[in-house]
């Protein structure tokens, strides 16, 4: 009796896929590619604290308030000059990123106290407001475990919005991967998903792999993002992204998952996914870039610029130049894309104050292009 691709056992199978039907495995993921162009969204980074309640056993992104150099909240004085810096360079997304639950942190909610803001949200909120009254961008953010009150809010002045998923794995919340941090609580996350699933909140979400889950665990996390997006059908791109060993990190002697594990989990998520974006994030694995299009590959994700990846400094975005080279190289056309997918282009999923802007946006690019 051959097993229901939607059953664990199949997922697994496929995961420990071998010799030369890993290549056949491949071959049927790219099969089930979307469109035959690969797509990008030009993108400014702005993370706007590195203050975070979690302390995650592979982050590199977060300071500790003892030792933070730079700032401790990015200022909408400064949040504006840098989406003008972004305008003249084309891009036509704003991506917010920060420490989850930062205003927990004393450093952080005395300055957002000062500012006239609750928390985080809040702040974000004004800023997302800000970007659309007076940028050319669209808002993309990415507050972290939040509530379905908090979700409705930022819906308002958001075009879509994202929280990795990482793993649905209950007993890494006791290992060094996330034994401190309890936004990293799966429930939580598939809590959050979920409600923006209801909201109707065009969605950004994802899997980490490496970080010490097992390949079940690996397998399940995959179907409970399907079992969501057969429920609410919001989820516009999965990013599969990869564990990597950073100098300082509490996890810099664990081994990083093979570039096989990564073909093959990337294969088995586009199988899994057909009729939705599966992204892998150039900068991680630029050298290896072109051998996820062949298993299905759909988009790079946000390409900056100007600003590097906060998130993996080390890992510097390609030009878009370059980015371009290698795409046609392997045989596909690079478009460029919204922060936003066409099929939630809509008032269901959007505001009236996104749905305007959009218009406005496309209208002067293709004014632009003529
Ligand atoms: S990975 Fe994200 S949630 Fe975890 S410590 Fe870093 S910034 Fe915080």
């Amino acid at each position: 009796m051959s097993l229901s691709l939607y059953s664990p056992e199949r997922i697994i199978q496929l995961l420990n896929t071998q010799g030369n039907d890993i290549l056949k495995l491949m071959a049927e993921a790219s099969s089930k590619r979307l469109h035959s162009h690969i797509t990008y969204s030009k993108n400014i980074f702005l993370p706007l604290t590195e203050l975070c309640r979690n302390e995650c056993g592979y982050c590199t992104f977060r300071k500790d308030p003892e030792t933070i150099n730079n700032s401790v909240l990015m200022y909408p004085s400064e949040v504006i000059l840098r989406l003008k810096k972004a305008e003249k360079y084309g891009c036509r997304e704003a991506l917010f990123t920060f420490g989850e639950h930062a205003e927990e942190l004393a450093p952080v909610k005395n300055i957002l106290n000062n500012l006239g803001f609750e928390d985080m949200v809040e702040y974000l909120y004004h800023l997302c407001l800000e970007t659309i009254k007076k940028t050319s961008l669209l808002p993309h953010s990415n507050p972290g475990t939040i509530s379905l009150e908090n979700l409705k809010m930022l819906k308002e002045v958001n075009a879509s919005m994202g929280l990795m998923l990482e793993t649905t794995s209950q007993r890494l919340m006791s290992t060094i991967a996330h034994e401190k941090s309890p936004g990293k609580n799966p429930w939580l996350r598939l809590q959050t998903i979920e409600n923006a699933g209801k909201l109707k909140i065009p969605f950004t979400t994802g899997i980490l792999i490496g970080i010490g889950e097992n390949i079940r665990e690996r397998a399940e996390t995959l179907l409970e993002l399907r079992r969501i997006q057969d429920k609410y059908g919001h989820i516009q791109e999965i990013i599969i992204q990869n564990f990597q060993s950073k100098p300082g990190i509490a996890m810099e002697n664990y081994r990083e998952p093979s570039l096989l594990e990564l073909i093959k989990t990337v294969a088995v998520a586009k199988l899994i996914f057909p009729d939705v974006s599966i992204q892998v994030p150039p900068n991680l694995n630029l050298e290896t870039a072109q051998i996820f299009l062949m298993c299905g590959v759909d988009d790079w994700g946000g390409v900056s610029p100007l600003t590097p990846d906060y998130v993996n400094p080390e890992a510097p975005w390609p030009e878009i130049k370059e980015l371009e080279l290698l795409t046609n190289e392997a045989g596909f056309k690079l478009k460029e894309r919204l922060a936003v997918y066409p099929q939630y282009m809509s008032p269901d999923y959007l505001s009236d104050w996104i749905l305007e802007k959009i218009d406005k946006m496309e209208n002067s690019y293709k004014t632009r292009k003529q």
